[in-house]
C-alpha cells in the first residue's frame, strides 16, 4: 500500500492497528472474510476517480471505454458463476440490492413476508427500524420451535392468510441448507414473487456446495464480501424478464453513480469464485464449521441451534452458562477470539442469548479441520470459566500460537 504515513498519520495508524488486529485475532464473525490482494488493489486504483452513471452503451458522461470494459465482465462473470439470466452489479451493499428490488417489485404499503430476525433472518428484510419495515407492511415467519428448521406448512399458512406480494427467503443466522423449492411452490399458491437474499451463502451457491436459488426465484439478491470473498458490495441476478425493471430501480431509482473500483474487484472476485480452487475452499469452510459443531455438540452448557449446521455458520444458546451473548462475546474477544452476538429464535425478548459463529474468514487462513476444533474447545473452555484468569491465559497463548501458525497471506 502507498506509505501515505506523513500525510495523515492518524488514518494511517488506524489503517496499520487494524491490519495488526486481523493478523492477531482467531475471526468468527460468520459475514466476514478475507479479500484477495487482487481485489484489494483494484479497490484502491484510479478508478475511484472517475464518474459512471448510467449503464454501458448509455453513459451520462464522457470517457467510459475501460469502465464498460469492466462492466460488462463483471456482469458476464456473475451470470456465468451463478447461471443467471441477468446480473446486476452495481448495488453499493446487499442492502441497496434489496432496496432496489422491492422498488422494482413493490409499491409503498404492500405487503412483505419474510425471515423474523429472531430466526435468524435481516432487518433489510421488512424490520420496523428499517426502510423496509416502514415503506412496506411486513409480516414474518420463523422456524419450528422444536426442530429450530423451517417450518414450511407454518410458512404456507402464513402466506395464505397474509396473502404478500413478495415472500423473501434467506437469512443472516440460519445454519441448514434452504429448499428454495418449497419456497417457490408456496409463493406460486399465494400468487407472491419470490426474492431470495442469498447474501451469507453466496460463496457456497457459487461452489455449487447450496442449492442455487437462481434456479427457482424472480430474484436473487446478495453482498459480495461474505462468503463469496470479494470486495464489500451488492448485486442482484434475476429472470431477464426483469432486467429492465431491475436496471431502473438500480439507477436511477437508488443509486446514481457507480463504485467502479468496487466493480473492478467484483469482477476480479468472480473470476476467482470460478476457479476450482474455490470449490475446496467452500468445502473446506462447511466442514470446519462441522468440526466446531461436534465440539460444541458434546459439551454440556452449550447448546447448539437445530442441533448442527450444514453451513458456514452456527448459532451457540448460553443461556446454561448464565452469560448473555454480550457478556460471552466480550470474554472471548479479550482472548483473542471475535463473535457476535446472536438472538435465539425462541428468545422471548432481545437480550440476545446467543453468540454466531462462522468459518469463512479462519478457513482463508488455512485452518484445517484440527484447527477449528482446536479452536472450539478454547471457546468450550472459556464460556465454561469465565472468571478462571489462569484458564484464559492459556487460551490467549493458544490463540497466539494458532494466529502465528496460519498468517493471511491472500
Ligand atoms: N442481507 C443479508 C442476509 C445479510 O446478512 C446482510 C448483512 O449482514 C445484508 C443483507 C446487508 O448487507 P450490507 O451490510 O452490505 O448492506
Amino acid at each position: 500500500m502507498y506509505d501515505f504515513s506523513a500525510q495523515d498519520p492518524t488514518i494511517w495508524n488506524a489503517i496499520q492497528k487494524e491490519s495488526n488486529r486481523q493478523d492477531s485475532v482467531i475471526e468468527l464473525i460468520a459475514s466476514e472474510n478475507i479479500a484477495s490482494k487482487a481485489v484489494r488493489a483494484a479497490q484502491g486504483s484510479v478508478l475511484t476517480n472517475k464518474y459512471a452513471v448510467g449503464y454501458p452503451g448509455k453513459r451520462v458522461y464522457t470517457g467510459n471505454e475501460a469502465l464498460d470494459v469492466i462492466d460488462n465482465a463483471a456482469k458476464q462473470r456473475a451470470e456465468k458463476l451463478f447461471h443467471a439470466e441477468y446480473a446486476n452489479v452495481y448495488p453499493h451493499s446487499g442492502t441497496q440490492a434489496n432496496q432496489a428490488v422491492y422498488a422494482a417489485f413493490l409499491k409503498p404499503g404492500d405487503k412483505i413476508l419474510a425471515m423474523s430476525e429472531h430466526a435468524g433472518g435481516h432487518f433489510t428484510h421488512g424490520q420496523k427500524h428499517n426502510f423496509s419495515g416502514q415503506l412496506y407492511e411486513s409480516h414474518f415467519y420463523g422456524v419450528d420451535p422444536e426442530t429450530e428448521l423451517l417450518d414450511f406448512d407454518e410458512i404456507e399458512k402464513i402466506a395464505k392468510e397474509v396473502k404478500p406480494k413478495l415472500i423473501i427467503a434467506g437469512a443472516s443466522a440460519y445454519s441448514h441448507i434452504i429448499d428454495w423449492t418449497k419456497f417457490r411452490k408456496i409463493a406460486d399458491e399465494v400468487n407472491a414473487y419470490l426474492m431470495v437474499d442469498m447474501a451469507h451463502i453466496a460463496g457456497l451457491v457459487a461452489a455449487g456446495l447450496h442449492p442455487n436459488p437462481v434456479e427457482v426465484a424472480d430474484v436473487v439478491t446478495s453482498t459480495t464480501h461474505k462468503t463469496l470473498r470479494g470486495p464489500r458490495g451488492g448485486m442482484i441476478l434475476a429472470k431477464a424478464k426483469y432486467a429492465d425493471a431491475l436496471d431502473n430501480a438500480v439507477f436511477p431509482i437508488s443509486q446514481s453513480g457507480t463504485l467502479e473500483h468496487v466493480i473492478a474487484a467484483k469482477a476480479i472476485a468472480y473470476d476467482e469464485a470460478l476457479q476450482p480452487s474455490f470449490k475446496e475452499y467452500a468445502q473446506n469452510v462447511i466442514n470446519n464449521a462441522q468440526a466446531m459443531a461436534k465440539v460444541f455438540n458434546a459439551d454440556d452448557k452449550i447448546r447448539l441451534v437445530s442441533g448442527g449446521t450444514e453451513n458456514h455458520e452456527m448459532t451457540l444458546d448460553l443461556n446454561a452458562t448464565g452469560l448473555t451473548g454480550e457478556q460471552a462475546a466480550d470474554l472471548l474477544y479479550s482472548v483473542g477470539i471475535a463473535t457476535n452476538k446472536e438472538l435465539l429464535p425462541l428468545e422471548s425478548g432481545n437480550t440476545m442469548e446467543g453468540i454466531r459463529i462462522g468459518t469463512p474468514t479462519i478457513t482463508s487462513r488455512n485452518f484445517n479441520e484440527d484447527d477449528a476444533t482446536q479452536v472450539a474447545k478454547l471457546i468450550v473452555t472459556v464460556l465454561n470459566h469465565p472468571n478462571d484468569e489462569d484458564q484464559l491465559n492459556d487460551v490467549k497463548q493458544a490463540v497466539v500460537q494458532l494466529v502465528n501458525d496460519h498468517p493471511i497471506t491472500r
